[in-house]
């Protein structure tokens, strides 16, 4: 099962990645948390990506293409995987067909989590306090200002995404403002029906 979710920041597709990565048994790809992972190990990827990243802007397609497609060829990934926070923009997308395409691998479905966006900035802010109450420490791009650009450009790069995968006819859209167990029925009545089709 090779699946991507869509949706903007705080939509949900941490919480629905980690589920459905059980329940299929394949690893979830984020793109976010590799870059995270670089910057905290300041390799020379993680030190170019940390102000990009803390400001709430896009790291260049060239570096997130070149991290899935190395990721996409591990071991783990036999079975499928689950696409979190990649594509972000069409230029992406186009990229990772060619590199699925290569492997003669197809994407079985995208998932557009789909919320209401005056919903979005109290959800990150929750998520902080949450956050800081577990005496984790807090994401550098998790406050109001670079949270504005994550949405900008969400709205200008990411949107379109969304539509590109609709004219291929692939597109699936869920109401991400559902509870959480509702959200998780939604997106498994589908794939049960796609798995059967
Ligand atoms: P969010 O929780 O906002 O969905 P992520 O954890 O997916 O955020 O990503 C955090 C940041 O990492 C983004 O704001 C961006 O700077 C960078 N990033 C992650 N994925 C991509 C991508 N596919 N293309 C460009 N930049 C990315």
């Amino acid at each position: 099962m090779r699946l991507i979710l869509l949706g903007p920041p705080g939509a949900g597709k941490g919480t629905q990645s980690a589920r459905l990565m059980q329940r299929f048994d394949i690893p979830q790809l984020s793109t976010g948390d590799m870059l995270r992972a670089a910057v905290k190990a300041q390799t020379p990827m993680g030190l170019q990506a940390q102000a990009i990243m803390s400001d709430g802007k896009l790291v260049s397609d060239e570096i997130v293409v070149g991290l899935i497609a190395d990721r996409v060829e591990q071991p783990d990934c036999a079975k499928g995987f689950i696409l979190d926070g990649f594509p972000r923009t069409v230029a992406q997308a186009t990229a990772l067909n060619t590199i699925l395409h290569k492997k003669h691998m197809d994407i079985d479905a995208v998932i557009e989590l789909r919320v209401d966006e005056t919903a979005l900035l109290a959800r990150m802010e929750k998520r902080v306090q949450q956050t800081i109450a577990a005496g984790h420490p807090v994401r550098s791009d998790d406050n109001a200002e670079a949270f504005h650009s994550r949405m900008e450009a969400y709205r200008e790069m990411t949107a379109p995404v969304s539509a590109f995968y609709a004219d291929a006819g692939q597109l699936h859209v869920v109401d991400g403002m559902a509870n959480i167990e509702e959200v998780s029925a939604s997106i498994d009545a589908f794939l049960k029906e796609k798995i059967a089709a």
